[in-house]
């Protein structure tokens, strides 16, 4: 980076050479101004890290006084923490809150009324805005219609929407009167958003005539149609108008959004309700990239504490910020870090429609330069798919405004992660490669603006999280062992349990090591105490005795300068108990052939130890991933077995 800021900001580092030990510091600058270097010396300590190691070893009043600055009740609690029931926790459960109070009501009574919340940008081109105090009004409208229809507090209302400010309306709308709503990925197919419906049990379906990916119209009422055939709980579909093309809307059942919020019962006045902190604020699946979708339950209460805390702290997010996370808000880092985090700041944010590379590979550049994006928060999948198409495409941009990057969804190839750096942050932007998941609700391992980073680790826990590394006897696993990802403490915003299987949640996170949660990734702590995560529990490949990461092994085809992406399995061999199989995306320009296999071969040889060589590589035009843009190992491997491929109801199409 330009200007280095000294390494005064954390404790003493090892001076070895290798590159896990290359440091790239934050921009001194930055790191003065940063929310989280501003709470340190407020709270007298000497710096960010001690802070950090106060707010874990004090986490319960590290989280109180986050619930007191971050969000307002409307009753105060009075106990921070009641772990009665563990592993079914409950936080601030006395004190009365609603999430759309902080992210809507408070800032309309300020200045902040009239700052932009929303900017919204077509995949056409053409834009809309809306100011907190249109936002406000249109959540009010639509809260009225949704009540008008007897939409009440513990009611689940299913969102199945493109990415339009509607969906935005939507959910903040279900959250003001209490209910509960289950966004369904636009795009989805029949089973899949059949099946979330069921579990929810919903009454009433939000959906929209279809939505645009990639210049193509994704036909969201029809597949809604089907997947209702057989849900006789439905009684009202909400069709918000996207496209314009012609729907069948049965009667009685299907009506137009635009034409409720026409009515008179559509006022712009509605009461927010005052809820219990433990009240439900939707249920979400995870993404099904290691088996059957998850159904979790958050909160309105310590879900907000986290998201809030985690944005101005880890993103750093201020007043004067334009945000963007490219995420899907189907997915949960929409939910807490489009709909629900910036708008609690009272940020303003940019809001994309469409795909990457439509028309062009550079259009996310586009919006960066034409808006002025400050603060951008994307996944590895996104960067690896821009990365194919050249520097040239970004290169045409002015991405001077940018500050801060973000990764979240899975490990970012160290080479990824340096192209990220340096093509879009021009060597002036940190990047916060932050690891949480679906349960956690928030960020729980990543650097904070103040933090020197190394390429392809998320660095340390973030404040009040108590994460470590442990082998399978639970006991504290030494530096560079791999062992299992578990957090000790509970923690405000974790998930409350597995919608209607409250055993299987304390089956699938509670129970492998008793007393800690389990993330189901495997990691190792570096002698410095960086986390590594590398790769899912169940996906480590062990070859002759040893433990190799998925991730690791991915990583290092990556850094050959043929290779765009990759994936890596094991498969049983009888010498070995498991040979690699690899899976290769050229980069646009290189040829696949039998010295290109070679050289790939003897190229992770040669990064990670002869161990690691894969048995073979193989090339492919396209890897099967989640809607959220995993690679699905688990469909390779089927494959490769002829075996069944299991719940493919995440898979993109
Ligand atoms: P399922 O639980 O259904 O298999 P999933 O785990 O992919 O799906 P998510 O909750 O969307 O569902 O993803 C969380 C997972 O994503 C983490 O457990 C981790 O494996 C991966 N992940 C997310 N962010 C990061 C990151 N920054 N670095 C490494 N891995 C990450
Ligand atoms: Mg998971």
């Amino acid at each position: 980076m330009t200007e280095h800021a000294a390494p005064t900001t954390v404790g003493q580092f090892s001076a070895s050479n290798d590159a896990e030990s290359v440091f790239y510091y934050p921009p001194a600058a930055l790191v003065e101004n940063s929310n989280v270097l501003a709470y340190a010396r407020e709270k007298g300590f000497a710096d960010v890290e001690a802070m950090r190691q106060w707010s874990i070893e004090h986490y319960q009043d590290f989280w109180a006084d986050m619930a007191t600055r971050m969000v307002d009740w409307y009753v105060p609690f009075s106990k921070v923490l009641d772990d009665s029931k563990a592993p079914f926790y409950q936080w601030f459960n006395d004190g009365k809150i609603n999430i759309v109070h902080n992210a809507l009501d408070r800032h309309v009574k300020t200045w902040r009324k009239n700052k932009l919340a929303l900017i919204w940008e077509s995949e056409k081109g053409d834009n809309k805005t809306y100011s907190y105090w249109q936002l406000f009004k249109r959540v009010n409208k639509f809260a009225n219609v949704l009540k008008s229809m007897g939409v009440k507090k513990g009611d689940t209302v299913t969102i199945y929407l493109p990415r339009v400010p509607e969906i935005v309306i939507a959910m903040l709308a279900c959250a003001k009167i209490g209910a509960m709503h289950s966004v369904v990925y636009g795009g989805f197919s029949v089973e899949a958003l059949h099946t979330r419906i069921q579990d929810a049990q919903s009454r009433v379906v939000i959906t929209s005539d279809g939505g645009y990916m990639n210049g193509k119209v994704v036909e969201l009422k029809k597949i809604t149609d089907d997947a209702i055939k057989h849900s006789p709980v439905v009684e009202i579909v909400i069709v918000v108008k996207r496209t314009g093309h012609e729907v069948e809307m049965q009667q009685g059942r299907d009506l137009w959004y635009e034409e409720l919020m026409a009515l008179p019962i559509a006022s712009t006045k509605c009461e927010t309700e005052q809820l219990d902190a433990e009240h439900p604020l939707y249920m979400l699946y995870t993404s099904g990239t290691t088996g059957a979708p998850k159904g979790l339950v958050h909160t309105h209460g310590g879900y907000q504490v986290g998201v809030a805390t985690t944005l101005h702290f880890n993103l750093d997010i201020k007043e004067e910020d334009v945000y963007w996370c490219a995420a899907d808000p189907g997915w949960v880092t929409g939910h807490s870090y489009i709909v629900y985090g910036p708008l609690m700041l009272g940020a303003t944010q940019v809001m994309y429609e469409g795909a990457p590379t439509f028309p062009f590979p550079n259009r996310w550049w586009n919006i960066v330069e034409r808006y002025g994006v400050t603060v951008l928060y994307t996944a590895p999948t996104a960067i690896r798919g821009l990365m194919r198409f050249g520097e040239a495409w970004p290169n045409r941009h002015d991405l001077g405004s940018l500050r801060l990057l973000g990764s979240v969804g899975e490990p970012i190839n160290p080479e990824a992660w340096r192209w990220y750096h340096r093509v879009i942050g021009r060597n002036n932007c940190p990047i916060m490669d932050t690891w949480w998941q679906t349960e956690t609700g928030s960020m729980m391992i990543t650097p904070n603006p103040t933090t020197p980073l190394k390429p392809g680790s998320g660095t340390r826990a973030s404040f009040g999280i108590d994460a470590d590394v442990v082998n399978d006897q639970g006991e504290h696993a030494s530096d560079d062992e791999d062992g299992l990802l578990i957090i000790r403490n509970p923690w405000p915003s974790m998930l409350r349990t597995i919608y209607n299987n409250p055993d299987r949640y304390i089956e699938q996170y509670w129970s492998r090591i008793p007393g800690v949660y389990t993330a189901g990734d495997s990691a190792r702590k570096d002698e410095d105490g960086y986390f590594w995560v590398i790769g899912r529990i169940d996906d480590v490949i062990k070859v002759s005795g040893y433990r190799l990461g998925t991730a690791e092994v991915e990583s290092a085809l990556v850094s050959h300068p043929s290779v765009a992406e990759a994936a890596a399995i094991g498969l049983p061999h009888e010498v070995k108990g498991n040979a690699i199989h690899t899976f290769v995306i050229l980069k646009n320009g290189y040829e696949a052939n039998q010295d290109l296999e070679d050289a790939l071969i003897a190229h992770v040889g040669k990064v990670m130890g002869p161990i690691a060589r894969p048995e073979a590589v193989q090339f492919v035009p396209s890897l099967p991933k989640t809607r959220s843009g995993k690679i699905m190992r688990r469909v390779l491997k089927a494959r490769a077995l002829g075996l069944p491929e299991g719940d493919l109801s995440t898979l993109e199409q």
